[in-house]
């Protein structure tokens, strides 16, 4: 499979008038599209069986400024290839700070953008999907558009769309997943809503202005907490219900397992933390620690915490660490050539319990495995390692059995940050109705007719 670069929006408008099948690739860190085993696939992973060839835009020239579009609300304009981790750097250097941060903060934003990313601060910050300011792209035609998020979607549709049935969408998004990281389908309410989340299909995201925030000294705090998740995870739930009360104090609220950690050790982090407790963990403005600690103080016989083992880490070696666990599933994965087998499912805050629950069974097949994640936002990656293609079948049933079962639980989204790709594909089919469906269909016989994006 051909890899091409073009290294000008003109390059760029040339491949796409060839019409010949585009797989468009950034920073190539997804986890949901196997990058490095592409060339293995069976054509079937493939939109209509086609292999397409891979259009990186990592060549194109890249641009950051600051906007100002209110004094207090600075925002940033990213054009071609930045990654996370150079927006925060350039938002920092003036005093502002990204609002959205992955984990892999080397993944292109643009790109980020694409896959609806999040990440732990979504806890404190809220969406991807609200911080657009507005976007371009490069549509079938290689004609560039803006998309605003001061319009609305139906604005910029044509005369003749089907407005009743996007209407019935929108209200049916609202009801079950305002408050989702990602639904299993795109928002589809405002204007730049066509673009987030499209994972590609309606074109290249080319540049686009997020609103970015005042940079206020945080603290991290480790809570560790007295039984693991899979013998009790009464205190666990108590903390989870607490912690809501502080959205927008704590700017994240996380969690790694005693197994995560165990993970961790292997590649020499987290040497101060005990591998047989379980930690939550939170980014928290300075300013209000005292007010949490107070708050946990009052409440540590119920939460079953020691108030005098919360501990604060420094910032980098906070990083570090929360980086380190993903990072070596990523690579592990790699390192076997295997497809990653996890979930990246949130709930609502009523079924978090029974999302653990769920989990414990999990945990009962004896397989090698850790939960770690998100929790703040009902939110948690459970991977995972099996040792052999034994193991690697019950797995993949278990998990077959889960993304079947999950759409009878309630307000569930299976793939609330990693996005659909081609691994989650097969699953995806179980959450949608033909409501969405209708409507993903018509925008993509509007927009992306030649299905000329994978
Ligand atoms: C260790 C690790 C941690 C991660 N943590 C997170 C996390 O916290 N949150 C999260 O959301 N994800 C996370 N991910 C997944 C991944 O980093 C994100 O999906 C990220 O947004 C992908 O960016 P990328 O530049 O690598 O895109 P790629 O992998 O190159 O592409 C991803 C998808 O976007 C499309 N695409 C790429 N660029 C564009 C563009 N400019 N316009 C339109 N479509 C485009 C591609 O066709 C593809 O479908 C993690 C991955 C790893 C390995």
């Amino acid at each position: 499979m051909e890899t091409k670069h073009p290294k000008s929006l003109d390059e760029l408008k040339s491949l796409i008038l060839t019409q010949e099948k585009i797989l468009l690739a950034s920073a190539q860190t997804s986890t949901v599209i196997p990058w490095s085993q592409l060339q293995k696939l069976a054509p079937q992973y493939f939109e209509d069986g086609k292999y397409p060839s891979i259009v990186s835009l990592q060549s194109l020239p890249s641009k950051m400024e600051l906007r100002s579009i209110e004094a207090e609300n600075d925002s940033i304009y990213i054009e071609g290839p930045v990654s996370w981790r150079e927006a925060e750097q350039f938002a920092r250097s003036h005093g502002r700070r990204m609002m959205t941060m992955p984990t892999e903060d080397l993944a292109s934003v643009l790109a980020g953008l694409a896959t609806s990313c999040t990440g732990e601060h979504a806890f404190g910050y809220g969406t991807t999907r609200d911080q657009v300011v507005s976007l371009s792209y490069m549509n079938d035609l290689g004609e560039v558009n803006l998309l605003e998020a001061s319009k609305s979607l139906k604005s910029i549709l044509p005369v003749g769309f089907n407005f009743e049935a996007l209407s019935e969408f929108q209200n049916f998004y609202q009801l079950n997943y305002k408050n989702f990281k990602n639904a299993p389908f795109q928002r589809l309410n405002k204007a730049t809503d066509l673009l987030v989340g499209s994972e590609g299909h309606f074109g290249p995201i080319l540049s686009a202005t997020l609103e970015t925030t005042k940079a206020e000294s945080v603290s991290h705090l480790f809570i560790p907490l007295k039984h693991k998740w899979y013998e009790d995870f009464s205190s666990h739930l108590k903390l989870f219900q607490w912690g809501q009360k502080f959205r927008g104090k704590i700017l994240a609220f996380e969690f790694l397992d005693c197994d995560s950690l165990k993970f961790a050790s292997k590649i020499d982090v987290g040497e101060s933390l005990n591998n047989n407790q379980d930690y939550l963990f939170f980014e928290v403005l300075e300013n209000s620690v005292e007010e949490l600690f107070e708050s946990l103080s009052t409440n540590a016989i119920d939460f079953e915490i020691d108030v005098d083992q919360i501990f604060n880490m420094e910032s980098a070696k906070f990083q570090l660490l929360r980086k380190s666990i993903p990072r070596a599933v990523a690579e592990h994965v790699d390192r076997l050539k295997i497809i990653k087998q996890g979930t990246d499912v949130q709930v609502s805050p009523d079924l978090f319990g029974k999302l653990l629950e769920q989990y414990k069974i999990f945990k009962n097949k004896n397989i090698e495995s850790i939960l770690f994640g998100h929790f703040g936002d009902a939110h948690l990656h459970y991977n995972f390692f099996p040792k052999n293609s034994w193991e690697a079948n019950k797995v993949q049933i278990e998990l077959e059995e889960l993304y079947s079962a999950l759409p009878k639980w309630g307000s569930v989204s299976p793939f609330a940050e990693h996005g659909v790709g081609m691994i989650k594909k097969k699953y995806i089919a179980n959450f949608n109705s033909s409501l969405n469906e209708g409507i993903i269909t018509i925008l993509k016989n509007r927009y992306a007719k030649n299905k000329l994006f994978f």
